[in-house]
């Protein structure tokens, strides 16, 4: 007689994955191959999931990391994490057709600085240095028309020439939490300091995040699906982290190592906005390969926005 397998109950954490914003840009590059025909360059990651990249690769998008790298008369997308003006300017000065793939929560994020800083306010900008939406935010105003600010401990070390004169934003994949105390420290030490209308932080990233925050404390291990440059992925393993729970990230369902799941009788998953679902149910198929599994989705919002391509893109 066969070996039984061990039981394990997984716990699958929703909303998860795609969000409107990832969506919108994947379909921008598969009509833009439609439209202009293969090969069309993507400006860094389209999205920053590797899957999702070597599946646009093999229908005949290019990956580069600067416009430089595009040849002259082939059309370019902008990724969904948005871009400095200079991009679209250089990409115009060239002739080159461009589209722009910037997630339209992110661009609300652009418009904000540019009245801000038109309006005399020096911003400071709560982020992760290095990020493309960091750098594409910061290109959106003339230079020193905004600080970074990657942590509530970094508002100490602020010495802004007009104290009485400052705004903030935030990037859109940040920590809930992390960032509730750098805002926190930024009004307590800049009383007179503007906020944003609406917070930055965008509706998936909250929503991810609640929604592992809402299964951690039940689980004995939590998984995520993402990639290690993916901000928001990173930030629902520490969301899980700090409810007391272990938690990793996996790119694809071969990244799992069987010797965690040794004890685990309760499994917890979730994917970052730039994972699509399929790899969900490979990880699930995966582990079911090893164990009798019974699975649980966990919803704690619905979620039913969604955002259109450019126009003229879809009359094509
Ligand atoms: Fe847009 Fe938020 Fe998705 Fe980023 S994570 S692409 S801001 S919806």
């Amino acid at each position: 007689m066969a070996d039984s397998k061990p039981t394990i109950e997984l716990l699958i954490a929703a909303p998860r994955g795609f969000c409107a914003g990832v969506d919108r840009a994947i379909q921008i590059v598969e009509m833009a191959i439609e439209r202009y025909g293969a090969p069309v360059y993507v400006r860094h990651e389209i999205v920053h999931n590797k899957f999702v990249v070597d599946s646009l690769r093999a229908k005949g998008a290019v990956f580069v990391e600067t416009l430089d790298q595009v040849p002259d008369g082939v059309p370019v997308v902008f990724s969904a994490h948005g871009v400095p003006k200079a991009v679209p300017e250089k990409a115009q000065e060239r002739g080159l057709t461009y589209v722009d793939a910037t997630c339209p929560l992110v661009s609300k994020v652009h418009r904000q600085a540019e009245r801000l800083v038109a309006a005399g306010k020096h911003i400071l900008f709560i982020g992760h240095a290095g990020h493309p939406e960091v750098i594409g935010t910061f290109g959106q105003v003339p230079g020193g028309g905004m600080t970074l600010v990657e942590t509530a401990a970094d508002v100490e070390k602020l010495t802004p020439v007009d104290p009485d004169n400052l705004a903030f934003l935030t990037q859109t994949t940040l920590s809930v939490d992390d960032t509730a105390a750098t805002v926190a420290a930024l009004k307590a030490r800049f009383p007179t300091i503007i906020a944003p209308k609406a917070d930055d932080i965008c509706y998936a990233t909250s929503n991810r995040q609640a929604a592992v925050k809402a299964i951690a404390s039940s689980v004995d291990l939590v998984l995520v699906i993402g990639a290690p440059n993916s901000s928001n992925s990173l930030r629902l393993v520490e969301v899980a982290e700090r409810q007391g729970t272990d938690a990793k990230l996996v790119q694809r369902a071969t990244d799992l190592d069987f010797t965690w799941l040794e004890g685990v009788g309760s499994l917890g998953i979730s994917a970052g906005a730039s994972a699509p679902e399929l790899l969900v149910r490979e990880l699930v198929d995966h582990i079911a390969t090893r164990f009798d599994v019974t699975e649980r989705e966990v919803r704690t919002a619905e979620e039913n926005i969604t955002f259109k391509p450019p126009r003229g893109l879809q009359a094509a």
